[in-house]
């Protein structure tokens, strides 16, 4: 198909949209993905909100030949691409595909697992009469239409207790493969064989980077992947590139091995158990909540003692459990092999990420970060270690594989993409930035109060507190407060809520998707929030005519992450200040100001209660980032 043909063929199918309007850069993008979709090339795409981005770029995959993946930040988008965009798009095309929604395999139910816990669970024990339910919904009994349940936890009548869940729950860990009994009906191969013939499979980021960090198997091959909320791609390839071990990784590996074998020796089981609480009083001596690892004697003699006992455990399963040695019972004999192979192989994954951490000194602080999370409250705690550049990653594993489009309204500063093309490694790729249709000069007012204090001041909280006060009630409520900070967050919220003549909330006090509903249906409402909802919320309407940021998004200093970093580049002698903190930041912030303006009718203020826009030099190209409207320092006379 010609450009032409393909821009008349985009053309009848928005044309039928109920609002439809021309738009520009909608027709420019459609035409950008399309090029490297069918070409086999790469495309970034800044797209400003109201732009139409998800027919841009679903419109162009309808006659090139799949399949293709488009992979979310968030399940909200998913929500309106299968529920509202798809659906429109075929009816107006006048062509059928097949569409997969791809979920994590944790979603599905695992049959074998669910015949081991069926063997093992007791009559009087509490989740009897739920997994008895299970069992008879997965032979049809129970379901409303008579059918058997698919395995998709979904689709259950009710919300299965997490702690039975995760025992029966498909895991790749345990999956015994085409070795299985039931593979043929297992719920999670079934869809996987499903996806295979689908042309648009829907995933989220998570997954996408779980099958690129795994070397593929959890999604179909496929020729191109679109990211759309492509601001997260560098984050989440770098979580699907983090190693840990948790607190809990040895003995639940302990724990499925007596599930499996029916044994394990006992010295090893007392070893292990010592090491782990000593390694639980060595990560609780700092009181911090996270800190960069830096294994000293203690650490690594603890490590050292673990390594042994896993080594001791892995020749046991080797020897013993290969021939069968105090297996007692007859069905734990017969499946011991199949299972064993599996075993082994978790603990060799187990002991390699021990071996890694026992003597990751030996590594380039340039190349990785290596740190402690501590969850006092459970006593529980992770060791993490995540590359400080995935690019060289992505580039062999995704952009030299396939065709990627990535897709965002936040993905540069200014027009320019560096930053985010040297964080994925993608060096040739077509750029482009089409802005939003809204009238921001119109629309939208930015306010930067004029006398507040800057944010680090010790006197800045009551003042920001005064400062909010006085522009909820010139936008009367209807206003998200975001703050950087949770500890932020819940002070402003104590302080000024028993003085708002207006509904308020703040995160936390209803689950999340509530919250919103609670906020679009309530009129006047302030929200107090922290970052989860500088983005993926949708307002449009009165309802939001305000949003007020606290400070400037600028990076946690004390986040392990964000240390290494700026190491990293102090030692190359960079600038990691405009290299790093200030464009993340700048990203963040379009973000935030982003909720404000979701219709061509919408109007509204941003209020940023950071001085810093105007008293240091990088203000200036910050201000230059966000969207282009009117700047006020005072409200006098301001009316929305
Ligand atoms: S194939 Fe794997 S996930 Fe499916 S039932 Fe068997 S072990 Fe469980």
């Amino acid at each position: 198909m010609t450009p032409p043909e393909f821009l008349s063929r985009f053309d009848s199918i928005v044309q039928k949209l109920p609002m439809y309007e021309p738009r520009p850069g909608q027709r420019r993008m459609a035409e950008a993905v399309h090029t490297a979709v069918a070409d086999g090339l790469h495309a970034i795409v800044e797209a400003g909100t109201g732009s139409g981005k998800s027919f841009a770029y679903m419109v162009p995959l309808l006659d090139v030949e799949g399949p293709f993946v488009i992979s979310t930040g968030t399940i909200a988008l998913q929500e309106q691409l299968l529920g509202k965009d798809i659906p429109f798009i075929q009816d107006a095309s006048g062509k059928r595909f097949q569409v997969a929604l791809a979920k994590g395999r944790g979603n599905y139910l695992c049959i074998q697992k669910l015949w081991e816990a069926d063997r093992r669970l007791p009559d009087a024990d509490p989740l009897r009469p739920e997994l008895d339910r299970i069992k008879a919904l997965l032979s049809g009994n129970g379901t409303p239409d008579g059918q058997p349940w698919d395995g998709d936890v979904a689709a259950l009548p009710f919300v299965p207790t997490p702690q039975l869940w995760e025992e029966i729950a498909s895991d790749s860990d345990d999956c015994l493969g085409n070795r299985c009994e039931f593979y043929e009906q297992s719920p999670h191969r079934v869809v996987r064989s499903q996806q295979a013939h689908a042309h648009l499979i829907i995933a989220n980021h998570a997954l996408y980077f779980a099958d690129l960090a795994s070397g593929g198997g959890i999604l179909p091959s496929h020729k191109a992947v679109i990211f759309d909320e492509a601001h997260h791609v560098p984050q989440a390839a770098t979580r699907a590139f983090t190693g840990s071990v948790g607190r809990y990784s040895i003995t639940k590996l302990m724990q499925k091995v007596r599930k499996r074998i029916g044994m394990v020796p006992d010295d090893v089981v007392f070893n292990l158990v010592g090491l782990e609480s000593r390694l639980m009083e060595w990560v609780m001596r700092p009181d911090r909540a996270q800190f960069r690892l830096y294994p000293d004697a203690v650490f690594v003699e603890i490590a050292e003692g673990i390594l042994d006992n896993l080594r001791v455990l892995r020749s046991w399963m080797e020897r013993d459990v290969a021939l069968g040695n105090g297996i007692d019972d007859p069905e734990l004999a017969k499946k011991a092999p199949l299972h064993r192979q599996r075993l082994i192989a978790q603990l060799d994954s187990l002991t390699a990420r021990w071996e890694y951490f026992g003597s990751f000194a030996d590594n380039t602080l340039a190349e990785r970060v290596n740190w402690v999370e501590v969850d006092r409250h459970r006593g529980n705690f992770h060791l993490k270690s995540a590359p400080l550049d995935v690019a060289p990653s992505l580039k062999e594993h995704l952009w030299d594989q396939r065709s990627g489009v990535c897709v965002s309204a936040t993905l540069g500063v200014d027009g320019d993409f560096t930053y985010f093309k040297q964080q994925i490694g993608l060096t040739d790729s077509i750029d482009l930035e089409t802005p939003s249709p809204f009238d921001y000069q119109k629309q939208a007012t930015l306010y930067v109060p004029r006398y507040l204090p800057e944010p680090n001041a010790p006197e800045f909280a009551p003042h920001a507190r005064q400062a909010i006060r006085k522009i909820l009630d010139s936008t009367q409520g209807r206003a998200f407060v975001l703050f950087t900070s949770y500890k932020a967050m819940h002070a402003a919220f104590t302080q000024l809520w028993p003085q708002l003549p207006y509904p308020a909330k703040k995160q936390g006090d209803l689950p999340r998707a509530q919250l919103i509903d609670w906020f679009k249906t309530t009129p006047h409402a302030v929200l107090f929030a922290t970052s989860s909802f500088w983005e993926g919320v949708d307002v449009p309407g009165e309802a939001l005519s305000c949003v007020i940021i606290d400070r400037l998004p600028f990076s946690v200093p004390d986040d392990p992450v964000v240390q290494a970093h700026v190491e990293r580049l102090k030692m190359q002698g960079k600038d990691w200040f405009r290299e790093y903190t200030l464009p993340e930041a700048i990203i963040r912030l379009k973000q935030g100001f982003g909720r404000l303006i979701r219709t061509s009718t919408d109007r509204g203020l941003v209020a940023i209660l950071d001085n810093r826009l105007f008293t240091k030099n990088y203000g200036a190209a910050i201000l230059k980032a966000l969207p282009d409207c009117p700047t006020v320092r005072d409200l006098e006379g301001f009316e929305l």
